[in-house]
């Protein structure tokens, strides 16, 4: 027992109560000046402790002390330390700039924690299953914004932190989901940072000029609905988020912008981001994501954004705002600019609905690739013995060999990783009659011919683009797009759905 743990039964339990993991000292306002008191305060302060005292009344002492009662003592002191972990861990991630943390916690082994850094997996710790699960529980139960929550190892939990206390300066918050496996539970939790960008420049990301150009008309249609595809962890929300804050940079504020976000990710200012209710089942969710877009339309709103389109309800709305006078931006899964019609068709909606370029009027597509270190990459050319005659053979006769570059060995400036960041590639296709006319027909071939007549890059082609500039590794960017000596005249490498 500790030094100074309270004689139980004596005086001084009524009138006083140390919180050891605070370090606050409630008082009995009536008993401030008791000598036992006093004398108390004065063993703490020997022992080096740095006392926050607090006068409130009795019986708050009485209800601390129940309450302690209630909890063991080494739950508490294991709860805080684990709490302490977790703080170190958050702060480590953000250091290493991961985008998620995931926490594998496994009853017939270990746990292990690994963080997520430009889009690839590194195991970060290992420890044993008792320790992960504290952790689990620490990070639900104490640090998420919601009180009185437990942790449940076989349930699937959402949750979010955003109390400042639990997080590391420059995030805005850490969104937590778990859910069960065979013999534990995983715990991924995303860091939203706050330097998500000021910035409204879609060029940053990778998008070039000409694209930016495209962006800029179909900023400038009052209607119609424009749709960016492309898998998880895509890109796809940042480029929302920022043609979101240009248009209404550019507007002067003069448009009313609003989101159906579930949930918001990051705060847009001058942006009317409206949260979708709290729902725990799928089909509730799905109800509160409708209801929240038939509300954003009776608010007056010139463009409006919808987070996902993924049930069939939610693409109908999003379809109807676009055919109501409303500007559209939403994201849905597909694997290229095309293929979001065949989606939209499988979601339900008529293809000659999707074949109207009056109603669709921008149809973007894209993936990241890895940025390689521009201190330790190597030439192409003096390394392609590393790799096999067929790997070879194919990348040579797509690439500019004198100027691509590989992966290196990592240095400090890349923290070993040999990746300094990530770049989007895609395809948008802006439609028009001539090109709509084919895919009403259901003519693909014919449409992208026409696309790619009229100057239509796909994202293989600009995945060359930044091959050959020495800016990504040529193997890499074959995990993303495909091998990149596919045929061109289909935009859709990957899309074998
Ligand atoms: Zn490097």
């Amino acid at each position: 027992m500790a030094v100074h743990a309270v004689k139980p039964g004596s005086d001084l339990e009524k009138m006083a109560y140390f919180d050891e993991d605070s370090g606050t000292l409630y008082v009995s306002k009536t008993h401030a000046f008791d000598p036992n008191v006093r004398s108390y305060t004065s063993l703490l302060r020997n022992e080096g402790i740095n006392l926050n005292i607090q006068n409130v009344a009795m019986e708050v002492i009485q209800t601390l002390r129940t309450n302690q009662v209630r909890e063991t003592r080494t739950d508490v002191i294991e709860a805080s330390e684990m709490q302490r972990t977790a703080s170190e861990l958050f702060k480590m991630a953000f250091k290493r700039r991961a985008s998620d943390i995931h926490i594998r916690v496994s009853s017939k082994g270990d746990t292990r924690i690994l963080f997520r850094i430009h889009n690839d997996l590194e195991q970060i710790a290992e420890h044993p299953y008792s320790w992960g699960k504290l952790l689990c529980s620490a990070i639900y139960t104490a640090m998420s914004d919601i009180s009185a929550a437990t942790y449940e190892e076989n349930a699937r939990q959402d949750g979010r932190i955003s109390a400042k206390k639990n997080l590391v300066p420059g995030l805005d918050g850490i969104r937590i989901a778990t859910t069960p496996q065979v013999d534990g539970t995983v715990m991924v939790l995303r860091l939203l940072y706050n330097d998500a960008d000021k910035s409204t420049d879609i060029c940053s990301l990778g998008y070039d000029q000409a694209q930016k150009e495209e962006f800029a008309l179909m900023k400038r249609r009052p209607t119609g609905i424009n749709i960016i595809a492309g898998p998880t962890g895509s890109g796809k929300s940042t480029t929302l988020q920022r043609t979101l804050l240009s248009i209404h940079q550019e507007c002067r504020g003069t448009k009313h912008i609003i989101t159906v976000e579930d949930p918001p990710e990051y705060p847009m200012p001058g942006i009317v981001q409206t949260p979708v209710a709290d729902a725990t089942t799928e089909a509730e969710r799905s109800a509160a994501f409708q209801a929240a877009i038939k509300a954003t339309m009776r608010l007056d709103p010139n463009v409006i954004m919808i987070g996902e389109m993924r049930d069939t309800p939610s693409v109908r709305l999003a379809i109807q705002a676009a055919m109501t006078g409303h500007q559209v931006w939403s994201t849905v899964h597909a694997n290229s600019a095309f293929a979001v019609i065949d989606r939209m068709v499988d979601l339900g909606i008529p293809l000659n609905m999707m074949a109207d370029p009056s109603i669709v009027t921008g149809l973007i597509c894209q993936r990241l690739l890895k940025v390689l270190c521009p201190h330790c990459k190597k030439p192409f050319a003096e390394h392609a013995g590393r790799y096999s005659a067929g790997d070879r053979d194919r990348i040579m006769s797509s690439i500019d060999v004198e100027t691509a570059h590989v992966i290196g060995d990592g240095c400090d400036r890349c923290q070993n990783t040999g990746i300094a960041g990530r770049t989007v590639v895609a395809e948008i296709v802006v439609p028009d009659q001539v090109l709509m006319a084919h895919v009403r027909k259901g003519d693909r071939d014919k449409a992208i011919a026409y696309w790619r007549e009229s100057g239509g890059r796909s994202m293989l082609d600009l995945a060359i683009v930044k091959i050959n500039a020495g800016l990504v590794d040529p193997f890499q960017a074959e995990d993303e797009v495909g091998p990149l000596n596919f045929v061109l005249q289909d935009a859709s490498p990957g899309s074998a759905t």
